[in-house]
């Protein structure tokens, strides 16, 4: 064997790669596992130029574990290297670009996917790395080369017969961890699931069944454990692919997920090259617990779930897959962000999801609308944090409404107008945000002839705030904010039955019965004899502010619950049977009743208030 000394310019580099990344050590596998495809792809790339004639044979790659010898060895039928190539590849060009990929990066651990420190990550987990390499090229002698992990080496006469590398860790005490089978078997099922040339780490056993009936036995059998899909679902044409493809793809990547309820098949060639699946999960209302679910390859291999620099933040809601060999991967994130074709990246993907709700809102309206609940959750979203989806969004944006019809905006204004724009010109879009507290309210709003929303999502706060910034002369107001002859504010002013004297009564009544409203006012109106007497309202204006108060987190003990108390003085009850009471008394007495009915109307009434209504209940009726 002969010695040699790798020239290093930093002193103690080797002590610094096994610090380096500490927490991310298992790249090493990746890194070894990608050369070996590399030199695999080479091969056959000789191959199929006609620059190699031999035999390809069996190109598989092989991981082999020996506990025992505390080796793990990576074993390829690649293209190998002769002993001038060893000199050169390893001693100076993986390591010079090592060595200046850990200077670049050294106070920056935040790399994504870490792709670059190549070979030399071997020495995160080995003290000793042994190569056995056999070049193609004809008349090539083995050769072995090892290095203990320090700047000196040796090199000889190696034992391969057969052209292709053997990568040898012996595992330092330190990473004992990687002798173990299912550590191992877990991170070729994270690094390598979906390489191009098969992966076998070992056997595994699986059970046969033969005969039939009574005769039916199950036998054990041996079998290779190829841990790879070399043909993954996103590298083929979608116009091959069947619906039954997708949904088995996704099973293979989320196996405990629900089905997914549609996706997007992407293939750019230009100005950058991207494939990949996403698809649109089922959301069930919750924005939360559905992150970092895409994954990034480059070429098939394995990088990160970490996608947020590449993805724009709606659309990691979805899950999938994205492969580039574009973007590029070992640059720090915020060289990432500011990188134009990680940009480009990010508005094409935009483009297309737009592009495809669209055209799947055209193709089969009824089968959009049936999962609007769940694809409206992540439009809103986009809507309200992507200008450039937003401005897309109006060809697939529905609006729903309590009947459970759909509509996209422009029609739904259309649909509207006439009847709901108020004395300022402004269309009022009434929504209810839960149909059955709100139930009393809607049911009036649709007597009166108005069309109710539901505007029920986690989002829909922000979605209505949004419209009412972005459209033009619109304004969303809930159905219990006002009684239902103002919720749309019209210059009519309806009769009173009742004299101004008497009004002052009733009004004066009210007062003194239910006390002092904590932020609230008792309001007198002519409304319809077929409404309630007694109405509690919540003004729109003063409830936004709570709500976005109590978004940002603020304590609400010293916000009113400001409701207003509305009296119908067209009601019969309110304009003959209390001012007919003779006792000051009852009238107190059925004052407050009427008004308990209404805050019962609004699920106000809880514990002993409840329990209070119920007892006086009873004693009415004895
Ligand atoms: P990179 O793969 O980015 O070029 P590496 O440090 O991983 O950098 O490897 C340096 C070089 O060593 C490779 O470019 C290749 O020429 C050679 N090499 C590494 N592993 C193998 C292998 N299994 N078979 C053949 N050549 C290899």
């Amino acid at each position: 064997m002969e010695k040699g000394q790798i020239s290093v310019q930093t002193e103690n580099i080797f002590p610094i790669i096994k610090k380096f990344l500490y927490s991310d050590q298992e790249i090493f596998l990746r890194e070894l596992i990608s050369n070996a495809v590399d030199a695999t792809t080479k091969i056959k790339t000789l191959a199929s130029k006609g620059e190699f004639k031999g035999e390809i044979g069996d190109t598989t790659i092989d991981i082999i574990l020996d506990k025992e010898a505390k080796t793990l060895t990576i074993r390829d039928r690649g293209i190998g290297m002769s002993e001038a190539e060893v000199k050169k590849y390893l001693n100076q060009v993986a390591f010079s670009s090592a060595e200046s990929f850990l200077k670049k990066y050294q106070d920056d651990a935040h790399i994504i996917g870490h792709f670059g420190l190549g070979f030399y990550s071997a020495f995160m987990v080995a003290d000793q790395v042994e190569v056995d390499t056999k070049s193609y090229k004809k008349s090539a002698k083995a050769v072995k080369w090892i290095c203990d992990g320090n700047p000196e080496y040796e090199i000889g006469k190696g034992e391969r017969k057969e052209r292709g590398t053997d990568i040898i860790l012996h595992i330092s005490d330190d990473s004992t961890e990687f002798l173990e089978k299912n550590r191992i078997q877990s991170l070729l099922d994270k690094y390598s699931k979906f390489l191009p040339i098969p992966i076998r780490f070992g056997t595994k056993t699986t059970t046969e069944w033969e005969g039939e009936g009574d005769d039916r036995k199950s036998k054990e059998v041996e079998e290779d454990n190829i841990i790879n899909n070399t043909a993954p679902l996103w590298k083929k044409k979608a116009s091959k692919l069947k619906e039954e493809d997708y949904q088995k793809f996704y099973k293979e990547l989320y196996p405990m997920s629900q089905d997914p309820l549609f996706w997007i098949h992407l293939d750019i060639d230009f100005p950058f090259k991207l494939t990949g699946v996403l698809y649109f999960p089922k959301l069930n209302n919750n924005l939360e617990i559905q992150r970092n679910k895409i994954q990034l390859y480059s070429n098939q291999v394995y990088v990160t779930d970490d996608v947020k620099e590449i993805v724009p933040e709606f659309l990691l809601l979805l899950h999938g897959v994205i492969d580039s060999p574009d973007i590029p991967l070992n640059v720090s994130r915020s060289y990432l962000q500011s990188d134009s074709n990680v940009r480009k990246i990010t508005s094409y993907i935009t483009k297309k999801v737009a592009d495809k709700l669209k055209q799947l809102y055209k193709k089969d309206k009824e089968g959009f609308e049936s999962k609007w609940d769940d694809v409206g959750t992540f439009v809103k979203y986009g809507m309200i944090s992507d200008e450039k989806f937003y401005k897309k969004a109006d060809a697939f944006c529905l609006l729903k409404n309590t009947d459970g019809d759909m509509f996209l905006y422009d029609d739904y204004i259309e649909k509207i107008k006439a009847n709901q724009t108020d004395k300022h010109e402004r269309t009022v879009l009434l929504y209810a945000n839960n149909e059955h507290d709100q139930h009393a309210y809607i049911e009036s709003a649709k007597a009166t002839g108005y069309d109710v929303l539901l505007m029920n999502n986690i989002i829909d706060n922000h979605f209505m705030q949004q419209m009412e910034s972005k459209k033009d002369k619109i304004t969303f107001v809930r159905v219990d904010s006002d009684t239902v002859d103002k919720l749309v504010q019209k210059d009519e002013e309806a009769i009173s039955a009742l004299s101004e004297k008497e009004e002052e009564k009733v009004k004066t009544l009210f007062v003194d019965s239910l006390g002092e409203l904590r932020g609230g006012q008792i309001e007198l109106r002519p409304l319809s004899t077929t409404d309630h007497p007694v109405l509690i309202t919540r003004p729109e204006f003063m409830r936004r502010m709570k709500e976005m108060q109590q978004m940002q987190g603020m304590n609400l003990e010293d916000m009113p619950d400001s409701h207003n108390v509305v009296i119908n003085t067209n009601h019969e009850l309110i304009a003959s049977k209390l001012l007919k009471m003779k006792s000051g008394d009852k009238k107190e007495r059925f004052a407050k009743y009427l008004y308990d009915l209404a805050r019962l109307n609004q699920n106000m009434l809880k514990g002993e208030q409840l329990n209070n209504f119920i007892k006086s209940s009873i004693e009415f009726l004895k």
